[in-house]
């Protein structure tokens, strides 16, 4: 894993600016917008809207989140990026059969959860209902290691089983599937014929992205850490707004060369 802003890491993000039609997607939390107590407040800086914006001009650029598309897009308003929901369930690819039943097994998911809550409520977890997933937030929770084992507990007992992927203070419950970040980025590479793309993430639903076997792809993952797939490493969140500089600026020069 190496930095993204080494002179080798540089040379890699020019080489994807200069090809025009290269695809710059993004996670939202923690990638885009900073991690906050409460995931109500989450938002763009104004430096890393505008770098957003300006990026979103030059080439094509995707928002791939965990977060509903009806949560996601207001926060992200006036940028013309494509925007991807629920882990990559939403927005995209899936057939209005496969929604229907992702949403059918949400709704059945919730029923049972929210038909005896009082273990999550005492543990200080809060479900959301993002209509195509659940989550499991226990940022608040007194004890994070309780909450997320009365979580376990909980989920081990959905049918049908789903698929869990851990986040940052979240536990995801994704009706199982093909479906996840990495197949919608494959696929929206295809529908934009894309020929190389750029991804940045921060979270273990990223991994989805970061393992594609797939050499067109250049992983970058905010935070250096040893067990991830990704190929290269921000170091902090708030150089973000950099990145997206950087990119727009490497896009500029490659057109007017
Ligand atoms: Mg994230």
């Amino acid at each position: 894993m190496q930095d993204v802003f080494s002179a080798q890491g540089k040379r890699v993000l020019d080489r994807l600016a200069s090809q025009g039609g290269s695809l710059f997607a993004f996670d939202f939390d923690g990638t885009l917008a900073r991690i906050v107590q409460d995931r109500h407040a989450a938002g763009l800086t104004e430096s890393t809207r505008q770098a957003l914006h300006d990026l979103a001009i030059v080439a094509p650029t995707a928002i791939i989140s965990g977060r509903s598309l009806a949560d996601l897009s207001p926060r992200v308003k006036g940028i013309s990026a494509h925007l991807i929901g629920n882990h990559g369930l939403e927005g995209l690819h899936a057939s209005e059969r496969v929604m229907q039943q992702a949403q059918d097994c949400c709704r059945a998911w919730l029923n049972a959860v929210t038909k005896d809550d009082r273990e999550l409520t005492r543990a200080g977890v809060v479900v959301e209902d993002k209509m195509y997933s659940l989550t499991f937030h226990y940022r608040q929770a007194w004890s994070p290691a309780a909450a997320r084992e009365t979580i376990f507990h909980v989920v081990s007992t959905l049918l049908p089983a789903p698929r869990l992927v851990l986040g940052k203070a979240v536990v995801n419950a994704i009706p199982s599937g093909n479906l996840h970040k990495g197949t919608a980025m494959l696929e929206l590479m295809h529908q934009l014929q894309t020929s190389a793309a750029l991804y940045v993430g921060d979270d273990d639903t990223d991994e989805d992205v970061f393992s594609l076997p797939d050499e067109r792809i250049v992983s970058v993952r905010v935070g250096k850490k040893a067990a991830t797939a990704a190929q290269w490493y921000l170091t902090r969140q708030s150089q973000i707004g950099q990145l997206l500089q950087y990119l727009t600026g490497a896009r500029a020069r490659a057109v007017s060369a």
